[in-house]
């Protein structure tokens, strides 16, 4: 892991590189975490500058006093107390003191700070997110089941943990239809367990709380009883 000391970098960048970087992280900001509502620092604030230096260092342990000395060049009156931290917050995906990394292999050592990427929010950032904004806010399966916590929609048994309705199972979350007559977009779908998704087949329609709102094939009218059917075909007239 590359690590950044106060006497071990460069800190110096010139006013075209630190705009540069500062449009491109806007640029980032806007395709990968606005939609999270992860908070964008104003041109020429200090903690846009913090940020840029973290960002050309991508990847890279960089300690405080490092910020400070970069932050320091720019901005002279800045003060001495850098609270870099306050970027992880506001759900840049920065870690701390104490933040595992690298498959929970590393722990950030005390004074640094590592910028992760910029393609996604900080993951307790984006996981707060998720819930807050719901469905809508998912992009793929994987945050959608975050939106769900984790649980299948039908029964409610949590992925990994023992299945509520077959408590011999395992809980596997699959992508299941809302509406089996439409293609499997983000949008039709709901998690559901192995046991849920393999019951009901494609002979029903689910609202996104996984509920039945509709039967989607004649299967379910044809094991009812007579008198439901007699009452079906009625209707149907
Ligand atoms: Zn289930």
């Amino acid at each position: 892991m590359k690590k950044l000391d106060k006497q071990g970098g460069h800190v110096y960048m010139s006013p075209d590189e630190i705009e540069s970087w500062y449009r491109k992280l806007e640029a980032e900001h806007k395709t990968h975490l606005s939609p999270y509502s992860v908070k964008f620092p104003a041109r020429n604030s200090i903690k846009a500058l913090w940020l840029i230096f973290l960002r050309k260092n991508k990847g890279a342990l960089v300690h405080k006093d490092t910020i400070s000395s970069f932050v320091a060049s720019v901005n002279p009156k800045a003060g001495k107390d850098q609270q870099v931290r306050h970027l992880a917050s506001d759900g840049w995906y920065v870690l701390n003191k104490g933040d595992k990394y690298q498959n929970k292999k590393e722990v950030v050592p005390s004074g640094y700070h590592i910028l992760i990427t910029t393609e996604s929010p900080k993951p307790t950032f984006l996981f707060k997110s998720l819930k807050r904004a719901g469905r809508i806010a998912a992009k793929d399966f994987a945050q959608l089941k975050v939106v769900y916590g984790f649980r299948c929609a039908t029964c409610g048994s949590q992925e990994h943990k023992p299945n509520f309705l077959e408590p011999g199972k395992t809980t596997a979350l699959q992508q299941g239809h809302m509406d089996p007559h439409k293609p499997l977009a983000l949008s039709n779908t709901i998690p559901q367990c192995q046991v849920c998704n393999g019951v009901y087949l494609d002979d029903y329609v689910f609202d996104a709380k996984g509920r039945v709102i509709a039967v989607a094939s004649k299967n379910p009218v044809l094991r009812a009883s007579k008198e439901v059917r007699e009452q079906i075909k009625e209707a149907l007239h």
